[in-house]
């Protein structure tokens, strides 16, 4: 059988007006990059786009996950891009890049990155998700809803395909640690995590009976590569649909309603998330409110399934009025929580802002504290 990979690479390297968006001089030097690369045969398709201020790289090959060609296409081209953001004088020139020599592997280094390798079925629907302004906790809650909740998947109960459920890879973010747990037996467990969306992330999802890769998330920690907060991790996840794995409907239905996530103005609000067309991926509100976009593809022959013209058909799958209610639902919470300015919970605990500027801030007190 085929195999294929999907690597979905994705860098804030400088933005418009603040933490905005990506704008047209970035985007084009990725299409260059990439097209440049295609026609090498380095790759075999890809799909450039953005959310809010992170350039998404979408690309699909033959050569495995961590291939060090397609991680130095990516790094080089995040490099390019964030030099001309610096020439231009956007914002945040070249943000996420931490690192200066490149290893192999952009892992660890600031981009984020979500790789699946799959044998591909006969006919191999993808979604991929990505959010601005929050981090890939923000992706738990969803994923439960999806591979665990039969409320949320109906074939959970229904396709004899998805009999023996699923299995979680759950990275603890603190220890560096994984585990993983298997669903529906551990799903008491698989909450008890994941519900602590700052520290516990979902990295991989598999079909339990025959260990299908379904699912592949962005697990990056920024804050922990460099020691203190230098922006938001917004997260990417890739969903494989249908044939005994949740059909494209189940795995959006969690986004018919918002619901909070950690990140939002300064890395340092709890938000509501708003899933969104990709015309309207663009932070504005209290730099938000967290935006997510789903594109739907198929895969198909080692490339994304394209038009007579050769261009990769994408579906903007939140770009339709039955997510108007969470749209909706996102500004009444937004607003709620900005009546409440800097008072918790409005704002992240303690934990999570230890890595933000406010510690430093607080320190110039410290002589003035007496007995008490
Ligand atoms: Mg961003």
């Amino acid at each position: 059988m085929r195999k294929t990979t999907i690597s979905l690479i994705k860098c804030d390297v400088g933005s418009l007006a603040g933490h905005h968006v990506v704008p047209e001089p970035l985007l084009n030097i990725a299409e260059k990059n990439l097209r440049k690369a295609r026609e090498n045969e380095l790759i075999n398709s890809y799909h450039i786009f953005n959310v809010g201020d992170d350039l998404q790289l979408l690309m699909v090959h033959g050569r495995g996950e961590s291939n060090p060609e397609i991680h130095k296409l990516a790094w080089n081209t995040f490099q390019e891009a964030a030099k001309k953001a610096l020439e231009l004088k956007l914002y945040g020139a070249g943000q996420d890049l931490l690192k200066t020599a490149f290893s192999g592997n952009v892992r660890g280094m600031g981009p984020g990155v979500a790789e699946m390798e799959i044998e591909e079925r006969g006919s191999d629907p993808i979604v991929v998700f990505a959010a601005d302004k929050t981090s890939a906790g923000a992706f738990n809650l969803p994923l439960f809803r999806i591979f665990v909740d039969p409320m949320n998947t109906a074939g959970l109960v229904i396709d004899p395909d998805m009999a023996g459920g699923f299995k979680f890879e759950v990275l603890d973010t603190m220890e560096n640690k994984s585990v993983v747990l298997k669903c529906p037996e551990e799903m008491y467990e698989l909450i008890g995590l994941t519900g602590t969306v700052g520290r516990y992330m979902v990295s991989r999802v598999w079909r339990a009976r025959d260990d299908l890769i379904c699912a592949v998330g962005s697990v990056t920690k920024l804050s922990k590569i460099a020691g203190k907060y230098v922006g938001k991790d917004d997260p990417v996840l890739i969903v494989r649909a249908q044939h005994g794995l949740p059909a494209l409907g189940e795995i959006l239905v969690p986004f018919m309603h918002s619901y909070l996530v950690a990140g939002w103005m300064r890395g340092s609000h709890w938000g509501p998330v708003m899933p969104v067309g990709v015309k309207d991926a663009k932070c504005t509100v209290f730099d938000g409110p967290p935006r997510i976009v789903a594109l739907g593809l198929q895969i198909s022959n080692g490339k994304i399934a394209s038009d007579d013209d050769g261009k990769p058909m994408v579906a903007d799958l939140f770009d339709d009025p039955a997510f108007d209610l969470a749209k909706r639902e996102a500004m009444e919470y937004a607003s709620m929580l900005r009546r409440m300015g800097e008072f918790e919970p409005a704002r992240l605990g303690i934990e999570e802002m230890e890595y933000t500027t406010l510690p430093q801030l607080l320190r110039r007190l410290e002589e003035r504290f007496k007995p008490f």
